[in-house]
């Protein structure tokens, strides 16, 4: 054990922007230079690289992740007296995009082992109304695809996913993006593709689904002036797209050494009373998020924070005892394993640019908590 003690903060975007800084300027100066700053060359590059990147045909920018969601549900029709299943433990958004289209979210629990949706639990919310669910692939980590495409193709119910911390993960071989009927993903700056400011994209296999997207998108326009639905103004901006060009190129090398810090983590900390995450072996995660749990989980926080080491939680409250959803009338019980994960789960620090040294004192700093 060091006696030393470190800074460590919980998220950084620092070395990953200074090593790029030269070729963001000089896009800039291109974008800038072009007097051009919506749906232009940039935008339609990044859509194909991200479709590519994807392994899908087709992407669509948007305004950012919960737009994204929100306008897939959209484009499938679903709306006012439609039910849509996603799990409670998420980040709100997931819910938010489902309420924004008119339709009700309907929370479902989480597998306890890798906290993303359990399939067997979803049956039980099939009602008459249900139209669409949402997977999310939570912390990096992919959902269980294929056990709960098993379900939506019975009941003939979409399968989106919420790939918004997921970029560049896989699932049996297959990367997200291209695990359902269509994902969403968000290019908030801490995602793993960050842009410099807010965006996302719609990524899928279905061109009737990406155009009717794309419309929805652009104040649901096919043309100019020419409006064939009630859209929104929800786009991705050149500059964005151009500053995520660059990004995307980077991705996998910095998703690599992301990796490296988790299974540092995954090999070092052992301390009886952490429980560390479980990949599954079909699984590659990008590790957005490196999640511990521990009953203990506020005093081993504090402990951390003490010795220099930046935490967050995700999520502390599971969206069914959320205030903004109090109308939907749950109560604390409702969702035991959601709320399990939410009072026990503690985010520690993982970024690119993390030293190896870093990530070891976090781990020796784990590994000397007792109570
Ligand atoms: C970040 C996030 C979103 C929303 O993305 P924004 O770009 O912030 O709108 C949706 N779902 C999950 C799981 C997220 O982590």
């Amino acid at each position: 054990m060091t006696d030393r003690k470190m800074h460590i903060p919980y998220a950084s975007v620092e070395e990953m922007h200074r090593e790029i800084q030269n070729e963001i300027r000089v896009k800039f100066e291109e974008v800038y230079c072009s007097n051009w700053f919506i749906q232009g060359e940039e935008l339609k590059k990044f859509e194909e690289e991200f479709a590519s990147y994807c392994d899908s045909s087709f992407c669509v920018g948007c305004g950012n992740g919960l737009d994204a969601l929100m306008l897939i549900l959209k484009a499938y029709g679903i709306g006012t007296g439609d039910e849509v299943i996603l799990p409670s433990n998420t980040f709100i958004a997931t819910a938010l995009a489902v309420i924004y289209t008119g339709a009700v979210p309907v929370f479902t629990e989480p597998d306890l082992l890798d906290y993303t949706i359990d399939a067997h639990k979803i049956e039980e919310k099939i009602t008459a109304k249900t139209k669409a669910v949402i997977a999310v692939h939570l912390y990096g980590q992919p959902a269980d695809m294929d056990a709960v495409l098993a379900i939506t193709k019975k009941y003939g119910l979409k399968l989106i996913e919420d790939a918004a911390q997921a970029h560049g993960a896989f699932y049996r071989g297959r990367k997200t993006g291209s695990l359902a009927d269509a994902a969403g993903f968000s290019f908030y700056p801490g995602k793993n593709l960050g842009a410099l400011g807010d965006g996302g994209a719609v990524v899928t296999n279905d061109q009737n689904l990406a155009d009717k997207v794309r419309a929805l998108g652009n104040y649901g326009s096919d043309y100019k002036y020419h409006h064939i639905y009630k859209g929104n103004n929800s786009r991705l901006d050149e500059l964005q797209a151009a500053f995520l060009r660059i990004k995307l190129s980077k991705l996998d090398f910095w998703n690599e050494k992301r990796r490296e810090i988790a299974e540092l983590y995954l090999d070092r900390i052992k301390n009886p009373q952490v429980t560390l995450p479980y990949i599954r072996e079909d699984c590659e995660s990008v590790y957005h998020i490196f999640a511990i749990r521990c009953q203990e989980r506020d005093s081993l926080e504090k402990y951390l924070n003490k010795r220099g080491i930046g935490t967050n939680k995700h999520y502390p409250i599971p969206m069914h005892l959320q205030k903004a959803f109090l109308e939907l009338g749950f109560q604390r019980g409702d969702f035991p394993i959601a709320e399990e994960i939410s009072s026990t789960e503690l985010s520690i620090p993982l970024y690119y640019g993390m030293t190896k040294r870093q990530a070891e004192y976090v781990a020796e700093c784990i590994n000397s908590f007792s109570v």
